[in-house]
């Protein structure tokens, strides 16, 4: 009975199946024939069609009747299957206007080029042509890699894996997360033949495709690179091109991004065929979304960090996002903030966490209200939910790194607030951004400087308590300068206009750290002595960085991060030109970490002191008098007659050296002499002892003659005693011998 019964559900289940791959299959020709016959012409932009009713939304295998989809305002309009609208609802039932232009295109196999702006709803403008293409093309887990989705960010990928996982929670097809930094790369390797789908970060895809073996991607049909403009440009040249080059040409390409790039240079390395390019907020007035709320407030850098302190004490019911230029800086402001204690949860994400601490991170600022300090690496595509207020207190280095990190808030159909400090050097950013092509609504409001809470006491003093603290300040300071020296911008960031001193001392720091990386032109100098306002134990101690800092651009990665800067100073030089030296402060922070030899390092990169102490560049030594400004100019003649002084102090030097090795030979061979007529006296004294006695002395005397008169030519002192056996002997010979009689002693 119970078999009877197993085999009749084994029955159910294989017609079940069977009906359900005929239905399928179905279902497939009639999206094709759908999907074929109702087609847009290229080039055309779907929102300008007119509108269908709601409830035409029908393609009917065997009448052939199908109704247009472009033009449709409603998911369930489009040519989709069953399962991709039923894992589409219930959030998801109205389209957005990117959604709506792109998906008419993209649907029936064309490369897309779609520009729309932040929170419009590009991710499903990408991820339902990539589940509905492979679904319609039946592929299965022996198919190997049929789409690869391109993220900048770790964050981003996985934000984008949760999303098909949503959509596409209905559908078979597979999926995998290739991002940098998880341990279970093995395992990865293992698996990532067999996934249909691949969300990645750049480098970890190169990593797979380097070094897993049999890692095959020869089948794929579609590339997606989400925040286009980033992955195009020069940070991921290297690997996209690396990527690209791996990857079959006939294939759908789709590229989406709220600063899309239009550069014809970077769409040639993707080889696109035709692309249709939506653009569509391009007649929008603004760039940035319409219930976004932007501020921009002129706060002196020395000021950013108080302004930062009293903005989060009064919003502490808000959700915040802060941005920071560098990693160091938001690890310093994270650090500083939490001992102070503001009154809502501090989170920080940098590029430099471990990769499960950033995702936690990432997960815990979706889910709470909080405020996060990062950098760059939460600007750009990240959905957390709810963010109130976008707060940068480093300017962007550019209009579109602006339009992505104020786009954190003010998501789909939420409101949302921004604001940026920017110092009086920066006022040419405000400029730009009011000028910006569609415009950028920004008000400037003045900073309310009496509501303003001053904390660099405060930070100075927890500076004191906490040493580690302070050597973050000490890298914060440094790496902002560099971060500022970096930029492209050189009418927004310059880093000579800052006020090094102040900056300082606002960090909290009790001095100055010296600026090694920065070229500064002669005589000019770092900082202006300590204003009035330095709150610091040394505020009357009058600290200026050194301007004889060291020209090096090139500093690594890996030398910005070794946090070894020297903290030195100099006083400032008194009216009679002398200078005191300042009591009692530390002229170095310890190293922490050993200094590395750069092998890797530019031949003629290394610097030489001249006798005052300024560096030079290596060869600069042999540069004339009459140099350019600009370089060096080297004078044949002088250099000729250098080598030649050279060549004769070398000659001197070796023909004193020769003299002085000759004399230590000498004293060498006179002493072996002296043992060995000692040990001779012993022998005779045996034979003989009464004879010896009296000829031993004189025998002894006359050895003293030889031993102190032997010359190094060999010849013999004229009072050396003809009759000595000694005399007649070679100095060879005779260690020989003295070797023989001690060997006789010893046994
Ligand atoms: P973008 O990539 O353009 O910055 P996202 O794709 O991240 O925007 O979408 C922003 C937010 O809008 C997400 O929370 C997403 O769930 C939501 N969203 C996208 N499309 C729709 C839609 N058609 N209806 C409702 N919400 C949507
Ligand atoms: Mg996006």
């Amino acid at each position: 009975m119970a078999v009877k019964e197993t085999n009749r559900s084994k029955k159910t289940s294989r017609a079940i199946r069977k009906t359900k791959r005929l239905s399928e299959v179905e279902e497939i020709a009639l999206l094709e024939a759908w999907i074929e016959s109702q087609k847009p012409i290229n080039g055309t932009n779907p929102l300008s069609f007119p509108h269908l009713p709601r409830d035409a939304a029908i393609g009917r295998l065997g009448d052939g009747e199908f109704s247009p989809y472009a033009g449709c305002k409603w998911f369930d309009q489009l040519p989709l299957s069953g399962k991709t609208k039923d894992g589409l609802k219930p959030k998801y039932l109205e389209m957005s206007d990117i959604q709506r232009a792109s998906l008419p295109h993209s649907l029936c196999g064309r490369d897309v080029l779609g520009a729309a702006k932040t929170g419009s709803g590009k991710t499903l403008a990408f991820i339902i042509p990539v589940i509905e293409k492979l679904y319609r093309l039946r592929w299965s887990n022996y198919d190997g890699v049929g789409s690869i989705i391109v993220s900048p960010t770790k964050e981003l990928a996985a934000q984008l894996f949760q999303e098909l996982q949503t959509v596409g929670k209905y559908h078979t097809l597979s999926a995998g997360l290739l991002i940098g930094g998880r341990k279970d790369v093995e395992t990865e390797k293992e698996r990532v033949n067999s996934m249909n789908i691949l969300i990645c970060t750049p480098g970890r895809l190169l990593q797979h495709m380097d070094e897993t073996p049999n890692f095959d991607c020869s089948q794929l049909q579609m590339l997606v690179l989400d925040e286009a403009d980033r992955i195009l440009d020069a940070g991921f040249k290297k690997e996209l091109d690396a990527i690209i080059s791996q990857l079959p040409k006939k294939r759908q390409t789709l590229l989406f991004s709220a600063t899309q790039t239009k550069s014809v240079k970077d769409l040639a390395r993707l080889s696109l065929k035709d692309p249709e390019y939506i653009s569509v907020h391009a007649e929008s007035e603004t760039a940035t979304p319409e219930h976004l709320n932007q501020i921009a407030m002129e706060v002196p850098l020395e000021q950013k960090l108080d302004m930062l302190w009293s903005f989060i004490k009064s919003h502490l019911h808000s959700k915040l996002l802060v941005f920071l230029s560098s990693c160091k800086q938001v690890k310093f402001v994270y650090e500083a903030f939490r001992k102070l204690r503001p009154g809502i949860p501090l989170l920080c994400l940098h590029g430099r966490m471990r990769q499960d601490v950033r995702m936690a991170i990432y997960a815990q600022f979706c889910e709470k209200r909080a405020c996060l300090f990062s950098t760059d690496v939460a600007s750009r595509g990240l959905d957390f939910p709810a963010v109130d207020w976008v707060i940068q207190v480093d300017c962007p280095e550019d209009i579109a790194a602006y339009i992505h990190r104020v786009g954190r808030t003010a998501r789909f159909s939420s409101k949302g607030k921004s604001i940026l400090f920017y110092s009086p050097s920066e006022k040419e950013m405000i400029t730009k951004l009011q000028n910006a092509e569609p415009k950028i609504p920004i008000h400037l409001r003045k900073a309310n400087i009496q509501k303003m809470q001053p904390i660099s006491g405060l930070l100075a003093s927890l500076l004191v308590k906490y040493p580690n603290l302070q050597a973050l300040a000490q890298r914060a300071f440094i790496t902002y300068l560099k971060s500022i020296q970096k930029q492209r911008d050189k009418e927004v960031f310059d880093v000579s206009k800052l006020p090094f001193e102040e900056f300082a001392v606002s960090l909290g720091l009790p001095m100055t750290p010296v600026i090694r990386f920065l070229k500064l032109k002669k005589g000019q100098t770092l900082t202006a002595p300590a204003t009035t306002t330095s709150t610091t134990k040394e505020k009357n101690v009058p600290v200026v960085a050194r301007n004889d800092v060291l020209a090096d651009d090139s500093e690594s990665a890996e030398e910005e991060d070794s946090g070894d800067e020297i903290l030195r100073q100099k006083v400032a030089a008194k009216a009679d030109g002398e200078a005191d030296p300042p009591a009692g402060l530390p002229s170095r922070v310890l190293k922490k970490k050993k200094l590395k030899i750069n092998v890797h390092r530019p031949i003629g990169t290394r610097f030489v002191f001249d006798e005052e102490g300024n560096s030079l560049p290596p060869l600069a030594a042999l540069a004339g008098a009459n140099g350019a400004d600009d370089g060096f100019h080297f004078d044949k003649d002088e250099v000729e007659g250098r080598f030649k002084k050279l060549k004769e102090e070398m000659k001197k030097h070796d023909k004193e050296d020769k003299l002085l090795l000759k004399r230590r030979l000498r004293e060498k061979r006179a002493e072996k002499k002296m043992k060995l007529k000692r040990l001779q006296g012993e022998e005779e004294e045996e034979e003989d002892e009464e004879e010896e006695q009296s000829r031993g002395r004189r025998n002894k005397r006359q050895k003293l003659y030889l031993d102190s008169d032997d010359d190094d030519d060999g010849q013999t002192n004229p009072q050396m005693d003809g009759s000595d056996f000694a005399s007649k002997m070679s100095v060879d010979a005779q260690v020989d011998l003295a070797l023989q009689l001690l060997n006789k002693m010893n046994s």
